[in-house]
């Protein structure tokens, strides 16, 4: 076994945290838990796995549910098309395999969702397959321990750090070699200020001896991020409210919010109620301003989205704005459809 393998499963078996997608070889609590954990903290995904796994025990369960509902679970969690994703994949292999997880490397890329990391992780940890896992822990680590300064988010990166790690890994134990150098560069091998005089591996790492930690791992593309003004829409005419689900391909997809004008600048509440695309909107209808909330600040990866919520009294029945995609519910029911943090966050203060 190589030195660098030895040292971090060494290091595995004392402070490996105790997670129950640990305790499993089943390849669809595998899935689950690696869908649920992209993008995720490991304390934040923690209670939304065991309600997956409390509610669809197994991938047949999963498949035989109602998209709302897997929505609805999902809510909080950010970056839907993941449950989307899941539930159409749960559906093929429930139909394709009968039920049955794939188990090879190949197969288990080609499904909706996975990507090479996810593939890998599955075909290891459920498989036992020496695929090597390569995600954002593992650029670090080998960035930092090899001084690697090829950029991680560029294509020859990416070929280079995979070529490593499929180098590194452990044939015999793959599935522990890669929990080890994800939960290594988790907790011992931080993004800042990691712990290097106490590390296992301070004798061989490049970064360490160079002093050049907050210079790896590299990367070449600094996010973009747009800034949005959302204005959105909260009708009340005797109790009822209008919600909006979203079918376009922009954020939040199969998702309810409010009637939503969106801005290209924040306006004032005089310009906007001022603007075209307002007076286009409420058209004849008889209201009122009840208020007009500060603008909720909700940040995604690529966007940051100033929401402010007018809250609207009608004096008229408001069926003229209801369509295919929006429909009138008592405003307490809002509480029973799948809505994105930023309108959750909303509703904290009004339900
Ligand atoms: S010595 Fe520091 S930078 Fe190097 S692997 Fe250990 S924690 Fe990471």
């Amino acid at each position: 076994m190589n030195f660098f393998s030895e040292k971090i499963i060494d290091w595995y078996l004392i402070n490996k945290r105790d997670l129950p997608w640990r305790k499993t070889k089943d390849a669809y609590l595998i899935w689950l838990s690696e869908i649920i954990l992209q993008q995720t903290r490991v304390d934040q995904g923690m209670d939304y796995y065991l309600n997956f796994v409390n509610e669809f025990p197994s991938v047949k369960h999963l498949a035989k549910a109602k998209n709302e509902k897997v929505m609805k679970l999902w809510q909080g969690l950010g970056y839907y098309s993941r449950a989307r994703n899941l539930h159409t994949t749960a559906q093929l292999i429930s139909e394709k395999y009968n039920g049955k997880f794939p188990s090879d490397y190949e197969t288990i890329l080609s499904l909706k969702g996975v990507g090479e990391y996810t593939a890998a992780a599955i075909a290891s940890f459920a498989f036992d397959k020496p695929h090597a896992v390569v995600d954002g822990n593992v650029y670090r680590v080998l960035s930092r321990v090899f001084g690697i300064e090829t950029p991680i988010d560029s294509t020859i990166g990416k070929k280079e750090f995979n070529i490593l790690a499929n180098k590194l890994i452990n044939p015999k134990k793959p599935s522990t070699h890669n929990q080890a150098i994800m939960e290594f560069g988790a907790m011992q091998c931080k993004p800042a200020n990691p712990d290097c005089l106490g590390c296992v591996l301070n004798t061989m790492c490049f970064a360490f001896s160079k002093k050049r930690i907050t210079e790896l791992p590299v990367k070449a593309n600094k996010t973009k991020v747009r800034n949005r003004y959302f204005n959105y829409i909260v009708f009340n005419y005797r109790g009822k409210t209008i919600i909006n689900k979203r079918i376009t391909k922009d954020i939040w997809t199969n998702l309810y919010d409010f009637p939503l004008i969106e801005t290209t600048t924040e306006l004032s509440e005089t310009e906007f109620l001022k603007s075209s695309e307002w007076k286009k909107y409420i058209g004849e209808l008889d209201y009122t301003v009840k208020s007009v909330s500060t603008a909720f600040k909700h940040i995604l990866s690529h966007q940051k989205i100033y929401a402010r919520f007018w809250e609207i009294s009608c004096k008229t029945p408001f069926n003229s704005l209801v369509s295919d995609t929006t429909i009138s519910i008592k405003k307490n029911d809002i509480t029973k459809f799948a809505v994105p943090r930023l309108i959750e966050n909303y509703l904290k203060g009004w339900i």
